[in-house]
């Protein structure tokens, strides 16, 4: 399994883009960035957006995606897949034919350059040629994990969230999980704004490496700009050789 950073942080900076993982070139897993790390061909490819939660830096991309499969002869649409609120969410208030045209009705509603696909929670469905389970996790608004594996390997994305156990637990007892994509966005100074915004800190991150197998690799994304080399080297001092920063542009083997 391939997985490529697209972006690999929690807003955007200079040359810092926003969260978004393509894996084995036609899965999105988040879409903070699309078009600013693919090429036209690379976007043609892309057959499902998997999305953790409604947010901008989860989002954005997905504007600029849909407008390259409209104007450059998308042979088939991209299934943007969330559990229904997220849904709804994108088709209320970005695709909305005022911050955005509904590319749900273009060129027409038979063949869309963007299609709509709610998740059940809890459920693993197929996603692609991917097994995906959305699990709920504790952010600001209704927003899912996901454990992902190709029948073989895989990983388990956090999406944003606060200290977690559920995403943990359905995880358990799966063998062929590779690494734990886990995001941090704040330094531990900031520990009452990632409390108020449910996001994890170095201090956290600690905390739910107890919770997790002792034998897999934690991949950390999602990091502030703002604050990426405090964070950074609060994430880096968790010593143990078992977390890494996700290196944006850089495709990983699973
Ligand atoms: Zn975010
Ligand atoms: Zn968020």
């Amino acid at each position: 399994m391939k997985l490529r950073v697209l972006g690999a942080f929690g807003s955007e900076g200079l040359g810092q883009r926003p969260s978004a993982f393509l894996v084995n070139d036609r899965v999105l897993v988040d879409a903070g960035t699309v078009s600013g790390a693919l090429t036209v061909a690379e976007q043609l490819e892309v057959e499902h957006a998997l999305i953790s939660h409604s947010h901008l830096d989860h989002v954005a991309g997905l504007a600029f995606l849909t407008e390259t499969l409209a104007c450059c002869g998308a042979q088939r649409p991209v299934t943007v897949t969330r559990t229904a609120p997220v849904v709804e969410a994108l088709r209320a208030a970005v695709f909305n034919n005022v911050v955005w045209p509904d590319f749900a009705r273009i060129p027409d509603t038979i063949t869309p350059v963007v299609k709509y696909r709610a998740l059940v929670e809890e459920a693993e469905q197929r996603v692609g040629d991917l097994w995906v389970t959305p699990v709920p996790v504790t952010h600001t608004v209704p927003t899912a994990g996901f454990v992902v594996h190709d029948g073989a390997r895989g990983f388990v994305y956090s999406g944003d969230t606060g200290p977690t156990q559920a995403l943990w637990a359905a995880a358990r007892g799966l063998t062929g999980i590779r690494a734990v994509i886990l995001e941090c966005a704040f330094p531990n100074r900031l520990a009452a704004i990632a409390k108020a915004a449910n996001h994890m800190t170095p201090v956290l991150i600690q905390r739910e490496l107890d919770k997790l197998p002792p034998d897999v690799p934690v991949w950390i994304y999602h990091i502030k700009p703002q604050f990426y080399e405090e964070t950074a080297d609060e994430l880096l001092r968790l010593g143990s050789g078992r977390v890494m920063l996700l290196d944006q542009d850089k495709t990983y083997s699973l």
